[in-house]
């Protein structure tokens, strides 16, 4: 039978790790860390599983959340949520991607994406009946084709979905470049929905700057963070929104239709995460750029090109300077394989044709010894 999925593979990083496992490799594919999130984090999420915090929480999440999203997002970013009538919890930022596209899409508008995108993007626009428009970054700099993208804006634009800081490149957009999407915004009267999952994962200085905070973008954003990144635990799949009090009722009921509610115990916990002190969010980032830095100067002593990576768990490198001929797919399978190390093929962040073939994305999020590891074993296979 045809359809829309019939058409989409298994995921890639579903695939990279099966390959992994065969092969007893170091999986440095999927994005997931190998170190546990936060003892209090966990300890409240265990506690109110003990507690008989078990049944269905409310429908936009368990207040506690709802009131630290809010918190977080004035604490950082100055901006003011309420969190009776702005904030939906969903089931991981996945979800949320879903619920935010559901929530403003009709059959037939179009919704402006940049490649290299992550896997879920164009499959759920289409398979809402939506046609994505794709503008594509080009390497090694990342930076946004404007005359591009302002082209990509028409009459039936209803929304931007984008990812800063970005998987798979590292890009953190720049002040410049989001003054730019929101003028597109408010010129074509659309939504920007901003994936932020990374938002504390961000090196070098960077500061995360949501399109939300840009002036005239506070009604026109729905914003995405996850509790997978934040803290570190990426199977407990908790994301949350903050959107305006016009757009929430849509929001809250496409989570409605996809999930209905969120594990309360597991939101508990993400509360009590979201509230702790500066100097949990600065440590998260700088114990992760020690691992950038780790595998930065690791790779290029290989000898592969090094791109630049400002934030997310990834680094991506060029594997042509290794004198590679064939392209990134073999190249994952060859080390896999051989080396007993997986990466991602960059071209599965791609959804149009003729995607480079030079990239390939690894995972840092990884103890130090286990980073050490993975260069050593690549020093040997090359
Ligand atoms: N967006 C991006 C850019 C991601 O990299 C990921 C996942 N890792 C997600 C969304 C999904 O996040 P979650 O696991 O919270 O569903
Ligand atoms: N976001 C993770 C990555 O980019 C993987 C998520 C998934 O496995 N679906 O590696």
């Amino acid at each position: 039978q045809n359809s829309i999925l019939s058409g989409i593979g298994t995921t890639i990083f579903t695939v990279m790790s099966a390959l992994a496992n065969e092969h007893g490799a170091i999986n440095l594919g999927q994005g997931f860390p190998d170190y546990d999130g936060p003892d209090d984090v966990i300890d409240a999420a265990a506690a109110a599983l003990k507690d008989g915090r078990n049944q269905y929480p409310p429908l936009t999440g368990v207040p506690e959340l709802r009131q630290a999203v809010a918190n977080h997002n004035e604490r950082f970013y100055g901006i003011k949520v309420d969190p009776n009538a702005e904030v939906v919890v969903t089931s991981g930022a996945t979800e949320a991607i879903t619920a935010c596209l559901m929530a403003v899409l009709d059959p037939g508008d179009e919704v402006v994406l940049i490649e290299p995108l992550y896997d879920t993007y164009a499959p759920t626009v289409r398979l809402l009946g939506a046609v994505p428009r794709i503008v594509r970054l080009q390497p090694p700099q990342w930076d946004l084709p404007r005359a591009e993208l302002a082209a990509a804006f028409n009459p039936r634009t209803k929304a931007i979905l984008f990812n800063t800081p970005m998987n798979p490149t590292g890009k953190v957009f720049t002040e410049a470049e989001l003054a730019f999407i929101a003028e597109l915004v408010r010129k074509h009267d659309c939504y920007a929905i901003c994936d932020e999952v990374y938002e504390h994962l961000i090196f070098d200085g960077w500061k995360h700057r949501p399109l939300m905070s840009v002036p005239g973008m506070r009604e026109r954003c729905m914003r995405i963070g996850s509790a997978g990144k934040t803290f570190n635990l990426t199977g407990w799949k908790v994301g949350y929104i903050t959107c305006d009090r016009v757009l929430q009722p849509n929001v809250a009921k496409a989570h409605q239709n996809l999930t209905f509610t969120t594990a309360p115990n597991l939101q508990r916990g993400v509360a009590v995460g979201l509230a702790k002190g500066d100097e949990y969010f600065t440590g998260l980032a700088s114990a992760l750029q020690a691992k950038r830095d780790l595998m930065r100067e690791g790779l290029a002593d290989l000898g592969f090109g090094v791109l630049e990576t400002r934030g997310t768990y990834f680094i991506t490198v060029d594997v042509r300077p290794l004198g590679w001929t064939g392209d990134d797919v073999s190249f994952c399978r060859a080390i896999t394989e051989e080396a007993k190390v997986t990466a991602i093929p960059n071209s599965a962040f791609y959804a149009t044709p003729n995607a480079p073939s030079q990239y390939v994305r690894f995972a840092f999020c990884k103890n130090d010894a286990l980073l050490t590891e993975a260069l050593a074993r690549l020093r040997a296979w090359i």
